[in-house]
């Protein structure tokens, strides 16, 4: 597999670390639990977007691209991180919200990413829910365009074969230490989206010949939905690759029980596993991406879906930001009674 043929620009401090959690496996009884700590990889407050954007932004600038667009979610951790990362090449930003969460707390719509952005200093446009949003982009970019720039368009959560590149990157990674640590891996767990992260993961897994599963736990679209999604990206990315013969279509494995109302809907799920990582191993997930699929990978085991002695790799994919977003679901009683 030939990475480096690809232009691609350095913001991330890799390998991760791969690390046992010793008290949540205690606790659970079951499975041997490990994360994978892409939540510390990267620009501003880190997380899975930055590995995509060294491939996305190192193709932007081969292309002699003067202006980064993207789009996502209000709250959306690839928003604020590509603005750190054409920040980082010295790139101006113009990006796109879509309102897809609506009756919120303010802190949804002013705090969080979205403070993120604004530090950071795009060109911040909003968009209500529900429209094609890829769409959008594309008149921005015309706009653009006009106006005598080279824009280079980043589709949502830079899931595009390019983008997908990075997780291709962590799934060696992953094999890498697992072999260096002398740890037999049974399965790979993480949060699913815009599938940019599952398909990088497969074709790594696939194309190496290592063959570890990977569950992709949906935090938006239906099981079915996802896996297609999910297939359709990888089978790019595979060609992409030059891989050889067909990307098996099977190791595509998505359970979408751990959505709740929707996308970005809080689930006690959810709550729960927020707050059993912070208080057993001092680790912080995020509201609308891990902390679901940690929801899952927890129920999963509960109804004892691997044995003890497994082993089980959470891939952390950031978004920690998140957070502050929903204060008003994580801390619904301040500490302070102080008015302000
Ligand atoms: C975007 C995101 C995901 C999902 O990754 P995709 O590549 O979009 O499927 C998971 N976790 C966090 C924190 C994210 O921001």
């Amino acid at each position: 597999m030939n990475l480096s043929a690809f232009p691609r620009v350095c913001l991330t401090r890799t390998p991760t670390p791969l690390e046992f959690l010793p008290n949540l496996t205690r606790h659970l009884g079951g499975p041997n639990l490990y994360i994978k700590r892409d939540d510390t990889v990267g620009v501003a407050l880190g997380g899975n977007k930055s590995r995509k954007l060294e491939f996305l932004l190192g193709e932007a600038l081969a292309q002699g691209a003067t202006h980064i667009v993207t789009q996502g979610a209000t709250q959306s951790n690839h928003v604020s991180q590509t603005i750190a990362a054409a920040n980082r090449v010295g790139l101006p930003s113009t990006v796109l919200l879509e309102e897809r969460v609506s009756n919120a707390h303010s802190d949804y719509y002013q705090n969080g990413n979205v403070l993120l952005d604004q530090i950071l200093g795009a060109t911040i446009e909003t968009r209500p829910g529900g429209i094609d949003m890829n769409q959008e982009l594309v008149s921005v970019g015309e706009r653009l365009r006009a106006a005598g720039e080279r824009p280079y368009l980043i589709p949502g959560g830079g899931s595009n074969a390019v983008g997908a590149l990075g997780y291709v990157v962590s799934a060696n990674e992953i094999v890498a230490q697992a072999n260096a640590q002398q740890l037999r891996i049974d399965h790979v767990v993480h949060a699913t989206g815009s599938t940019g992260t599952q398909a990088g993961l497969v074709v790594g897994m696939e194309g190496s010949n290592s063959h570890i599963p990977v569950l992709g736990i949906s935090v938006r679209a239906a099981r079915e939905q996802q896996e297609e999604n999910v297939r359709k990206l990888a089978r790019q990315t595979w060609e992409l690759l030059r891989l050889r013969g067909d990307f098996p279509d099977a190791a595509v494995q998505v359970d979408a029980d751990y959505v709740g109302g929707g996308y970005g809907i809080p689930t006690d799920g959810m709550l729960e596993a927020v707050q059993m990582l912070a208080r057993l191993e001092g680790i912080l997930l995020d509201p609308v991406y891990t902390g679901k699929a940690f929801a899952g990978l927890l129920d999963l085991i509960r109804q004892r879906r691997w044995k003890a002695g497994e082993n089980i790799v959470f891939v952390h994919t950031g978004g920690v930001a998140g957070l502050f977003a929903y204060r008003s679901v994580l801390a619904p009683t301040p500490a302070f009674a102080r008015k302000i």
